[in-house]
């Protein structure tokens, strides 16, 4: 018995040290030896790593580059194997990102080579993908300006070559969201269709860019990446009333979003210590609700038109703003620090893709796209008013903490069919699979319902749900984002949140 345990023990310890990084130059990485590290990476680890740009360029037309880290078939959406990215140096002067961002590729590449147990699980059961830089022009302005006692101006370089601000250049899906909160059946996830988020005014090629990429990708979980504070930031990220610059802005996920906050403040090494020093940087806002290292972004201070809640509102994904020190763009000879800050909690975030449950929805061995997945608490049955619908090849992921649900799922065409499930997620464990297989809705259901009471059957073969919330949702969306007035207006107060703000 011993034994087993002190092995037990033993593993437990090696699976959570990190390892050294080898072969890895630390320093600030321009725009070419960044790319090089992605295609020396990428020769290091050609079976299982693919490297590639995003479909436009940036203003001054840099690749905005990827690369993907998976075991099998890089390239590839596999059913069943969530897909994850991290994205970086969004304000190009924030660039402890990069450089973490750029380390971690490498680490990936080695832990895999030396078959690493942590890092052979991760790509064996994930599609990960990195974006080091999103804003590599704003990267070499502010790498262009002279530090000041130690410091490079706070705004130089944030915004694009066209001077937006690309993290308040995203469709702004919250205000539509808390006109819909409000209907009874108003729409809580998937709220913009593509075609309507590009056709929102002034989007920057950077912007429009990922907007693509983030509706061609299943993508389930991700994290932004910035600088000039130390904290995990949740959604929602702008506030509901209009008048308050912080107000705490619950999302119906509020409870995993702040576990999924502290699964990377409580591994980062000083993130969550609260004997730390404060930021406290000129402009900067400090506020005591930095508790635990994480914060709700709209409680921190209101942002409309993050890339945060859009991946929340507009597709499947669940993503946080992780900012990663006080220093933004600190001496290059500092980076190697930040990595040995990160990287545990870097890697820990990558794990939590995998709680909750997923599986297919099929119908008499055809897959079944677009299905709504419901999820109620139990045994209160209150429902977690954030569905996630199923992909092209019928797959499905919803994240969720340890606890008792009932999970429904709705398709046009078929009979709901619900389950109850008990959740109970563990460390290098894929997400429980819960696979339904639906009856067409002019046939009479055959199977019963496993372990639920059954509820009241919803038809929605007529379509009209759908069809009232496409006319609700254009009335909503014109109100709110194509008014002109109110967009004017909107840059205005962005411009002056921004000189208070600068994360
Ligand atoms: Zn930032």
């Amino acid at each position: 018995m011993r034994l087993i345990a002190a092995i037990f023990i033993a593993l437990s310890i090696a699976c959570n040290l990190a390892f050294e990084l080898k072969d890895f130059t630390f320093g600030d990485h321009d725009y070419n030896s960044l790319l090089n590290v992605l295609n020396e990476t990428n020769k290091k680890c050609p079976d299982v790593s693919r490297i590639y740009s995003l479909d436009e360029k940036t203003v001054e037309g840099r690749d905005l580059v990827v690369i993907e880290f998976t075991a099998e078939k890089p390239g590839t959406h596999l059913a069943g194997k969530p897909e994850f990215k991290y994205v970086g140096n969004m304000h190009g002067n924030e660039v402890v990102s990069r450089e973490v961002l750029l380390a971690l590729i490498a680490y990936l590449c080695q832990g895999y080579r030396e078959q690493d147990p942590e890092v052979v699980w991760l790509m064996d059961n994930t599609r990960i993908h990195i974006m080091p830089s999103m804003n590599p022009d704003g990267w070499e302005l502010a790498n262009s300006r002279p530090r000041k006692n130690g410091q490079k101006p706070w705004l130089d370089g944030r915004a694009n070559a066209n001077e937006v601000d690309l993290n308040r250049n995203f469709p702004e899906v919250d205000k539509l969201e808390y006109k819909y909160e409000k209907l009874e059946g108003g729409l809580n996830n998937h709220i913009m269709s593509l075609s309507k988020a590009l056709s929102k005014m002034n989007l920057a090629p950077e912007t429009r860019a990922v907007i693509k990429w983030l509706y061609s990708i299943p993508f389930v979980l991700s994290s932004n990446l910035h600088g000039g504070d130390l904290v995990a930031n949740y959604p929602y990220d702008e506030s509901r009333d209009d008048r308050k610059t912080s107000q705490y802005s619950a999302s119906p996920d509020d409870g995993l979003f702040r576990y999924l906050a502290k699964s990377y403040s409580k591994h980062h090494l000083t993130m969550s210590d609260p004997s730390r020093k404060p930021c406290d940087m000129s402009g900067d806002l400090e506020l005591p609700e930095f508790k635990d290292g994480i914060t709700n972004g709209a409680k921190w201070y209101s942002v409309a038109g993050g890339m945060q809640d859009f991946n929340y509102l507009a597709t499947n994904c669940f993503e946080t703003t992780l900012e990663l020190g006080c220093n933004k763009f600190p001496y290059p000879e500092e980076e190697k620090n930040y990595w040995e800050e990160n990287k545990a909690a870097l890697l820990n975030y990558m794990f939590q893709v995998h709680i909750g449950i997923k599986g297919l929805i099929q119908s008499g061995g055809k897959r079944v796209g677009n299905a709504t997945i419901k999820v109620m608490n139990m045994p209160s049955g209150s429902p977690i008013k954030h569905d996630v619908l199923s992909g092209k090849q019928g797959d499905y992921y919803r994240l969720l903490l340890d606890g008792d649900y009932k999970v429904r799922v709705v398709a046009e065409g078929f009979h709901p069919e619900e389950r109850c499930i008990t959740v109970a997620n563990k460390q290098m464990q894929q997400a429980q699979v819960v696979n339904f297989d639906l009856t067409p809705s002019n046939k009479e259901r055959t199977k019963g319902q496993t372990g639920c009471i059954p509820t009241k059957q919803l038809d929605l073969s007529s379509g009209t749900e759908q069809f009232l919330q496409d006319s609700l949702y254009d009335k909503l969306y014109g109100d709110y984002v194509y008014n002109t007035k109110d967009y004017q207006l909107y840059n205005y107060l962005q411009r002056i949140l921004k000189s208070v703000t600068g994360n």
